[in-house]
């Protein structure tokens, strides 16, 4: 005897379809995605070798989904984390549910987080890629900002290689709000207003010294 067992979704589907009503184009005039596209070949004279040229243009999608606050929030000029209701641990980049054990998973909720953050880690970028090579060097920090549990990269400005502290504080600093695109790069960090260096120490002297050949090596660059 054959049974047939139906299987009924009772469960309301809760996923609500976006609805996008505020959209921006910040595409290059002339860019049009045609994805893979053979644009033409090449045949040797004995037509023994054949080159074919194959062009690659592809937009991509970043669905941010849950994570969306975060960047919709670096194009208001403000700094989006999440917060555990239960434990009150906060995270930037966030967590979109709660890493301690006895939380089980807490899902998170958005909070403003201070424009003020402190040097964790930090490393001077003395080599870089081409797009960069004229701004080296390039101080880059893993900063704490606020209360957070985590850190974040990002680039740090308007201080010397060799004056960077660990624990120094900082301020985050937002591009004009026509430049920006919902990127990390909407923001870098600077030296907190109240904050000078300490003076002239061996330590320093040592990155001085290794820093001060980049910065004559940019200038060679044209
Ligand atoms: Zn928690």
């Amino acid at each position: 005897m054959e049974s047939v067992i139906h299987m009924k979704n009772t469960q309301e589907n809760t996923v609500k379809k976006p609805v996008f009503s505020e959209k921006k184009e910040y595409r290059p005039k002339g860019v049009q995605e045609t994805g893979l596209c053979f644009v033409g070949h090449e045949i040797s004279e004995d037509r023994q070798v054949m080159n074919q040229f194959l062009h690659y243009d592809q937009l991509y999608t970043i669905r941010h989904g849950k994570n969306s606050p975060f960047f919709i929030g670096l194009l208001d000029g403000k700094i989006m984390g999440t917060r555990c209701p239960n434990c009150g641990d906060s995270w930037v980049p966030i967590r979109t549910h709660c890493w301690r054990l006895d939380c089980k998973l807490q899902p998170t909720e958005w909070i403003e987080m201070p424009l003020t953050a402190k040097v964790h880690t930090w490393t001077v970028a003395g080599w870089s890629g081409r797009s960069s090579l004229k701004r080296l060097p390039i101080i880059l920090v893993y900063a704490i900002i606020g209360d957070s549990k985590v850190a974040i990269a990002n680039e740090l400005h308007k201080v010397k290689p060799w004056d960077v502290e660990f624990g120094m504080p900082l301020k985050i600093v937002f591009k004009p709000k026509d430049q920006r695109i919902g990127a990390i790069t909407d923001f870098h960090f600077e030296p907190a207003d109240n904050w000078s260096p300490s003076p002239m120490n061996a330590e320093k002297k040592r990155i001085k010294q290794l820093v001060d050949p980049v910065y004559e090596w940019v200038q060679t660059l044209k």
